[in-house]
């Protein structure tokens, strides 16, 4: 059956049989993106049958999120991966507001730690960090620097902008040595980075990071806490959820878990797709919303071209270990802090580790009002303790929070922990372009290859670090598909 010709021109049914199926669009990885792509389908033309698949047991990629013990013997909701949202990210603020979904606020009142390099800490409560005047000066001349780089680049065409050749060939580590002078400020920048990419500088491009920050209107709105920039609300009850709604919505029999795409064949009338455990679905178009490491892994009949080749083997994906530690009581907000540190580290007393297990914490308070900190693990920190044992790693996580907030971090109602880079399907935390790579994005990225459509955060223009990414490229890819079917 899956050799008829015939498939283009007629709406295709969902066939009950168990090995094989015919749709008319196929979406592979029930992450934000594909379920986006999924939901917006259905809803523009319920006419168009769809199956997806997803190679995990569960939904939502990289969003997950965990019910831990809080206080009063209660347990609450809490995010262990895609976590903030803002107002000036449109995409996923319409789908919040559309799945009826509401936010509650990041809180900021009180005063931020900072340790940088050794194991100094030092405070400070304004939006400037606590660092020598000569590194704020050398730091105010760089971020002034960015902003006018930035404004050169289309996110969407990053490689035509004037320097766009150089800035491939040169890795971000070398730009930081380039354009910051004093050593604190260097190192600053590195915690800032590998906090908010989940790699180390030396790993990605200054392309690759200029296109993401043109994309997301500048440094700031990446890295401020405030309503309209990335970090300033969350979602109540997690950001899970938005995919199991959208699964209600799909209707949970085209949502197939357990099934790995491993193969895609395409002609000019067809795609069919087979997984490892034997499925086959033939459909009229696929969206592919899965990130570029496991495009890599699916073999295409005819082969990818060579721009989308090179482009997903250039991806390097980043480490993140995140982790929840739910409280009592928030100790840290009686002390006046945030609950936000961003520190080197710190010093290690464990073998293999150069430093301490944290990059960056803040507060995680539920919307219900249960306390907690969140803690990233991020870049050559989460390879190092990724390492260690759990029993390890969670007594060195807290003996940091003890140091920067006081002995009762020491005494946690629950602890949960979760390293991306172990995801198998997914491949890591986040992905950057290394050097060498954006000279392959306008052909690589995006757009269709034949019958397969490429969507995933990492395709995005605008916030393609973020949800909101995921899900921009999940209604793109949507009404591309529809627009061809009809
Ligand atoms: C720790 C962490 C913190 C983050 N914090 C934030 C944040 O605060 N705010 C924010 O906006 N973003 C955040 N992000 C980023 C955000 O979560 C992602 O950008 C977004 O969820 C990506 O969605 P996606 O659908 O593109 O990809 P994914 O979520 O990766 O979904 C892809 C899906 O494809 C499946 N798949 C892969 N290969 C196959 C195959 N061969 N066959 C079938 N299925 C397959 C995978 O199992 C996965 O379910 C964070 C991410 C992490 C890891």
């Amino acid at each position: 059956m899956c050799d008829s010709d015939d498939v283009m021109e007629i709406s295709v049914p969902m066939d009950t049989d168990n090995c094989e199926r015919y749709v008319d669009v196929i979406i592979v990885g029930a992450g934000l993106s594909g379920l986006t792509a999924a939901y917006h389908i259905n809803k523009t033309d319920p006419g168009t049958s769809l199956c997806v698949l997803e190679a995990n047991d569960r939904v939502g990629g990289r969003t997950l999120t965990v019910p831990l013990k809080t206080k009063n013997g209660t347990t609450d909701d809490f995010d262990l991966g895609g976590h903030w949202v803002g107002r000036s990210q449109t995409a996923i603020m319409e789908l919040l507001d559309e799945l009826g979904l509401e936010t509650y606020t990041q809180r900021i009142d009180g005063t931020y730690l900072l340790q940088i390099g050794g194991d100094k800490i030092t405070s400070y409560s304004s939006d400037t960090p606590s660092l020598p005047f000569l590194s704020l000066l050398d730091l105010k001349m760089f971020n002034n620097k960015i902003e006018k780089f930035r404004k050169t680049i289309d996110p969407a065409h990053p490689y035509e902008c004037p320097n766009g050749e150089e800035w491939d060939k040169t890795s971000l580590e070398t730009f930081l040595n380039q354009h910051l002078w004093t050593k604190a400020a260097k190192e600053y920048m590195r915690v800032i980075i590998r906090a908010l990419s989940s790699m180390e500088p030396s790993q990605q491009s200054v392309l690759s990071l200029m296109a993401s920050i043109a994309g997301s209107g500048g440094l700031e709105p990446m890295l401020e806490v405030t309503e309209d920039s990335a970090q300033g609300l969350k979602v109540k009850g997690g950001t899970q959820q938005i995919s199991k709604i959208l699964v209600d919505k799909v209707g949970s029999d085209r949502v197939l878990l357990n099934q790995l795409v491993e193969r895609i064949v395409q002609n000019d009338n067809k795609v069919i797709v087979s997984c490892r455990n034997g499925l086959k679905v033939t459909g009229r178009r696929l969206i592919l919303a899965t990130p570029p490491a496991a495009v890599d892994k699916i073999t295409f009949e005819p082969t990818l071209p060579v721009e989308r080749r090179e482009i997903n083997k250039r991806y390097n994906f980043g480490d993140y270990i995140k982790t929840i530690v739910t409280y009592g009581e928030d100790f840290w907000t009686k002390k006046g802090l945030v609950g936000e540190v961003e520190t080197s580290g710190g010093p290690s007393d464990v073998p293999g580790c150069d430093n301490g297990p944290i990059t960056v914490t803040m507060d995680a308070m539920s919307h219900t009002g249960s306390p907690a900190l969140v803690i990233f693990t991020a870049g050559k920190q989460a390879r190092q303790w990724g390492q260690q044992q759990v029993d390890v790693r969670r007594n060195a996580v807290l003996q940091s929070l003890s140091t920067y907030f006081g002995k009762e971090a020491l005494s946690p109602l629950d602890y949960c922990e979760k390293d991306w880079s172990k995801e198998e399907y997914i491949g890591g935390a986040l992905a950057s372009l290394g050097t060498g790579a954006m000279q392959y994005f306008e052909e690589g990225i995006g757009g269709n290859f034949m019958r397969v459509h490429f969507a995933g955060r990492e395709t995005a223009v605008e916030w393609d670090g973020n949800m909101c990414g995921a899900v921009e490229t999940g209604k793109r890819t949507a009404l591309e598909v529809l627009e061809v079917l009809q």
